[in-house]
């Protein structure tokens, strides 16, 4: 489906997306409730940048790139992806027959590079297989793109005869790396894509990420649940609480100048080197909320320690407060909130 043009800077634009699921019980499925996973969620990524959508467990940021590549169908909303041949079209709305061709420019890295890896399959099948599906079929052809493509994240060309468990979690994540870059896509989805490796090789797969984007003017939307990942990989974050997103921001003004305590929640637990700022980590009270069963008002209430009787009662509205800084909060314009250095 065609859809009037966004602005030509924008390869992705997600306006009002929303996804519920049905909660059906008994033996004649009876509809019980429905969890709203997404409520109501928008943003847009530039083509060649990073928008990193952060927030705990459950919070909705899995459900939302999920939805982004259709591996969800959206209940509500727009997802207006600008395609290689510079049309715009909604992936919410296109029959699935209209995906396949767009799934090529679209592409996910996984969580967990132990699990998202076939073990049955070399590097050879691993890597080959979308070539393979997507016309490929010579195979000498597809031998030397797979060698190219394991250069390309650090491998080397011998080790794609071998098997998954011959390798690291961050060789495996390289593969799974490999194998989303295999058909030029122009969007890369990264589910929380290091928050399983070992911290040493966190930041090795994050400089690959981002050498790959400049590399090929990659656009990333990046989902993790803590804020001390994204910090130097994104150029805006998208903090999200209970299916909504409650503060978005371009990175520096989001570290330095949080406007949502939720944030600034979020922010204090990010490592510090100064073992007196380690201290002042604010620990909520209470677990995050139930998405089938959220809090009146402003679904963050109960934990929040700047809480006012209109917060149980009034929901707030997502409103700009700066240039591209957008905050869902009663206080946002009075509460002077602590963030970390750049
Ligand atoms: Fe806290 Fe109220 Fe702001 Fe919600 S609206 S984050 S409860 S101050």
């Amino acid at each position: 489906m065609m859809e009037a043009a966004t602005s030509p800077d924008y390869l992705l634009e997600v306006r009002g997306l929303r996804k519920y699921f049905l909660i059906h019980k008994g033996f004649l499925r009876k509809l019980v409730g429905q969890v709203r996973a997404v409520d109501d969620v928008s943003f847009s990524i530039e083509r060649g940048q990073t928008l990193a959508l952060v927030g705990e467990s459950g919070c909705g940021k899995t459900t939302t790139a999920r939805c982004i590549i259709r591996a969800h169908a959206p209940t509500a909303g727009q997802i207006l992806f600008r395609t290689d041949a510079d049309t715009v079209v909604d992936v919410a709305q296109l029959p699935k027959r209209q995906l396949r061709p767009l799934r090529r420019q679209m592409q996910m890295i996984f969580q967990d590079p132990y699990s998202s890896l076939n073990p049955r399959k070399t590097l050879l099948d691993i890597v080959g297989e979308p070539l393979l599906v997507n016309g490929l079929k010579n195979r000498q052809e597809r031998v030397a793109r797979v060698a190219d493509l394991l250069r390309l994240v650090g491998l080397q060309p011998e080790y794609m005869r071998r098997f998954p468990h011959a390798f690291s979690g961050g060789q495996r994540q390289r593969v799974g790396i490999a194998r989303a870059l295999a058909l030029h896509p122009s969007l890369i989805v990264a589910d929380e894509p290091v928050s399983a490796l070992d911290v040493s090789v966190q930041a090795q797969i994050l400089n690959l990420l981002q050498d790959l984007q400049a590399q090929f003017k990659l656009t990333y939307l990046f989902v993790a649940h803590d804020l001390s990942v994204v910090k130097h990989v994104s150029d805006r974050v998208a903090v999200m609480y209970v299916g909504q997103i409650v503060e978005s921001a371009p990175t520096e003004a989001l570290y330095t100048a949080p406007k949502h305590p939720y944030t600034e929640s979020l922010l204090s637990a990010v490592p510090k080197p100064d073992p007196r700022l380690r201290a002042q980590r604010i620990v909520l009270e209470g677990e995050v909320a139930d998405p089938a069963h959220p809090p009146s008002g402003c679904h963050f209430h109960p934990r929040c320690p700047y809480v006012l009787p209109v917060c149980r009662t009034e929901p707030p509205a997502l409103e700009a407060i700066a240039p591209g800084h957008f905050v869902r909060c009663h206080r946002a314009r009075e509460l002077t909130l602590r963030g970390v250095g750049s």
